[in-house]
């Protein structure tokens, strides 16, 4: 199996990353840093003896989504990912934060699946995995960059999954409650007081989030398609 992951140079990509290759996955990283993804593929190759390929992109551009397309012919499994907006009062956002943030949270998810969901189903297989926000169920106060382009990305796999759907190829979003990565740390207060309302009293760790992805992208889960898994330690208290 071939991976592609998005925004895997730390955080929530780099888990996904780890324990795909863990699980045997032939993986590609993708990131803006050389020496971060340098760093990453080391690591990665140390815990499990499998070196990953890594590709140098900014997927907030054109530029940057040819690039990570090209660095990985014929995947099987997609994730996409790439970093969160900043915290700021929707009374202050300029029309370059949306260029921005629809650039690098929905454009980029799109161009992605747009060239690689219809290889995957001329081949009877693929797996995609979106990385949203729990934004998208609950809104976090001030972080309305992240809400809007992940609600357009949810719409737009909610469409595709069903075109899909007969030809083997799934495509799921994944929803982050607080989970204690680098970005997480550098929301400050926001992300303490997510932390402090989750039922279970704790943010949630990037392994069990990488596990839900993984469980997405495996066989078991070939029955599941255009769903939208939270994974939040319970914290948006909804029936369903
Ligand atoms: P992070 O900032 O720790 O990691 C982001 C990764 O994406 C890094 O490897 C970074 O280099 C890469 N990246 C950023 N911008 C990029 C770009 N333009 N092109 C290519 N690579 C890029 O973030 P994280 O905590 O791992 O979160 C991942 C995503 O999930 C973010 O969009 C974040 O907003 C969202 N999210 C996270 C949480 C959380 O609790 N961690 C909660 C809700 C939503």
């Amino acid at each position: 199996m071939k991976a592609l992951v998005c925004g895997a140079s730390r955080g929530l990509g780099y888990a996904c990353a780890l324990e795909l290759a863990r699980e045997g996955a032939t993986v590609t990283l993708v990131a803006r840093s050389g020496a971060a993804l340098t760093e990453a593929a080391e690591t990665i190759e140390t815990q499990t003896g499998r070196r990953p390929a890594t590709v140098i992109a900014d997927l907030s551009t054109i530029e940057g989504r040819e690039a990570a397309i090209a660095s990985c012919t014929a995947p099987d499994i997609l994730i996409t990912n790439a970093g969160g907006p900043p915290s700021q009062s929707y009374d202050s956002l300029t029309n370059e934060d949306w260029q921005k943030a629809l650039a690098t949270n929905f454009l980029a998810a799109e161009a992605l699946i747009r060239s690689i969901v219809p290889k995957m189903a001329a081949r009877g297989h693929g797996r995609v995995v979106n990385i949203t926000s729990m934004s998208v169920r609950v809104p976090v106060p001030d972080l309305d960059l992240s809400t809007a382009p992940r609600l357009a990305l949810t719409g737009y796999v909610a469409g595709v999954a069903r075109k899909v759907a007969a030809r083997g190829v799934t495509l799921n979003c994944v929803l982050p409650g607080p989970i204690l990565t680098e970005r997480i740390a550098e929301l400050g207060d926001t992300a303490d007081a997510l932390i402090a309302d989750v039922p279970m009293k704790r943010g949630g760790t990037p392994e069990e989030f990488a596990a839900a992805c993984v469980f997405l992208c495996s066989r078991q889960a070939a029955f599941i398609t255009g769903q939208n898994l939270l994974v939040d330690g319970g914290l948006c208290r909804l029936t369903m």
